[in-house]
């Protein structure tokens, strides 16, 4: 058996890392939609303006319930 000598010349796609989506429901008006798991910014209701996730520096803290986690 011979060793297989690896060639590192694979390109990679490199910095395009896509933090996931959550599909989440509004506790106050049921309405579906999809967030940024790991918001910047306080995400908000697009129909009652409730206040669905908050920023915390990493994952979002999220007060609506997370119905999927589309990868
Ligand atoms: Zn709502």
């Amino acid at each position: 058996m011979a060793g297989a000598a690896s060639s590192g010349t694979q390109e990679q796609k490199k910095g395009k890392q896509q933090a996931p989506f959550y599909l989440v429901k509004c506790p106050d008006c049921s309405r579906e939609q999809k967030v940024f798991s790991r918001p910047s910014t306080r995400i908000t209701c697009v129909i009652c303006g409730s206040e669905l996730a908050t920023p915390t520096g990493g994952l979002g803290k999220f007060r609506a319930e997370i119905l999927r986690n589309p990868a």
